[in-house]
């Protein structure tokens, strides 16, 4: 199984430590040519999603990667990650990827709660420690987008066909579940 790790820019290297414990080959994506055919799934790290998506368009990534993921390549999308998934932002006519049928507001915590861990049940897995850093919540989800994690209330983790989406950072835990269950729906799309 090769998952592909977008590495643009933030937290990739503990994406790529995890799915590597987890048996899949890793390759890291920088640029166009790297966005090969073989890849069975895609993980967009957290970090800050305004560079991500600068650079996505700078590397003329951005619409090839969209086609791919809306023709059924396996995204995981992780904070910044789930930003560029995003369909809408909240009070922002930015558009990244586009692919995610849900509204995301960004640094949606503020400042008292930028950065807090948490464990919290995530459906299909159980309890899962969570850590948030400056993390955007789903405002509201549409049609065809399963909630499989809430917090005080907010959606902070979701699944879209072959797509999933957490506000949180499970690569900064020693939780492999979440990765795991990315790699299950990579399986089962066969
Ligand atoms: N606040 C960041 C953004 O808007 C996301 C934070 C993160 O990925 N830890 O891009």
């Amino acid at each position: 199984m090769k998952i592909g790790v977008l590495c643009l820019q933030g937290a990739f290297l503990e994406h790529e430590k995890m799915l590597v414990s987890l048996g899949a080959e890793v390759k890291e994506i920088r640029t166009l040519a790297h966005l090969t055919d073989d890849l069975d799934g895609i993980v967009l790290p957290g970090g800050e999603s305004t560079a991500q998506g600068k650079l996505l368009r700078e590397e003329g990534l951005l619409l090839p990667l969209k086609e791919k993921i809306e023709n059924g390549l396996p995204a995981f999308g992780t904070c910044a990650g789930m930003i560029l998934l995003a369909g809408k932002l909240l009070d922002d006519d930015t558009v990244h990827l586009g692919v995610l049928n849900a509204v995301v507001k960004r640094n949606a915590y503020g400042r008292q709660l930028a950065s807090f861990k948490i464990d919290a049940d995530f459906k299909g897995v159980g309890k899962v420690p969570m850590t948030f850093i400056r993390a955007p919540y789903f405002e509201s989800v549409g049609k065809g987008v399963e909630v499989l994690s809430k917090v005080d209330g907010n959606i902070v983790a979701v699944r879209q066909n072959n797509i999933l989406a957490t506000s949180f950072h499970p690569e900064l835990t020693n939780d492999l579940s979440v990765h795991k269950y990315f790699l299950d729906m990579v399986k089962a799309r066969g």
